[in-house]
């Protein structure tokens, strides 16, 4: 039974170049979290899937919305390698950063025996800082992998990382199964 699992936090059209929230970056980590597929036998992606008029859009601008291009994961990610996606934001009233949040993620990966989430993606500063934190609230233990996430600025980057370390998010690099 899978102990670890890798989770894609977002990689979707709306946070990639071009997209209506691109995240500065975000095409340089595909091919580092293609290359992570193939360390993990369970991977997961998460979404986000909001309806038209989602709350979140009061603060950033209307993003991957439900059944649009900018909601579907980019294109360079090898989706067929995926075995469960979580789409999350998906109450007009609720914003959800985390993937966890009202969603079947927990109990998907504790049915599975895993113990241990590997975390890529975006946005270091909020999706993926809230999976990370949550993930520790679920009782997983969780590293997030430094090279494979991009922050939608330097500075809450930086505060984010900061901030999953002081509650107990441990730092890997995509070159650590390198060598395995
Ligand atoms: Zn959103």
């Amino acid at each position: 039974m899978a102990k670890d699992a890798l989770i894609i936090v977002d990689v979707q059209n709306d946070f990639c170049e071009g997209g209506a929230l691109e995240v500065v970056g975000a095409a340089e980590i595909l091919a580092i979290i293609n290359r992570l597929m193939s360390k993990f036998e369970l991977v997961i992606a998460t979404q986000d899937y909001h309806p038209p008029d989602h709350c979140s859009f009061d603060l950033w601008p209307p993003h991957c919305i439900a059944g649009t291009e900018g909601a579907e994961l980019h294109k360079g990610i090898m989706v067929d390698r995926i075995k469960h996606f979580v789409k999350k934001g998906t109450l007009e009233n609720k914003e959800a950063y985390s993937g966890f949040q009202e969603t079947d993620l927990s109990s998907f990966l504790k049915s599975r025996g895993v113990k241990t989430i590997y975390l890529c993606g975006l946005a270091t500063d909020y999706c993926v800082k809230a999976t990370a934190l949550d993930g520790l609230t679920e009782g997983f233990k969780v590293f997030v992998i430094l090279d494979a996430i991009r922050a939608v600025s330097k500075e809450t980057g930086g505060a984010a990382l900061k901030e999953m370390e002081d509650r107990g998010v441990e730092f890997v690099r995509s070159d650590s199964w390198e060598t395995t």
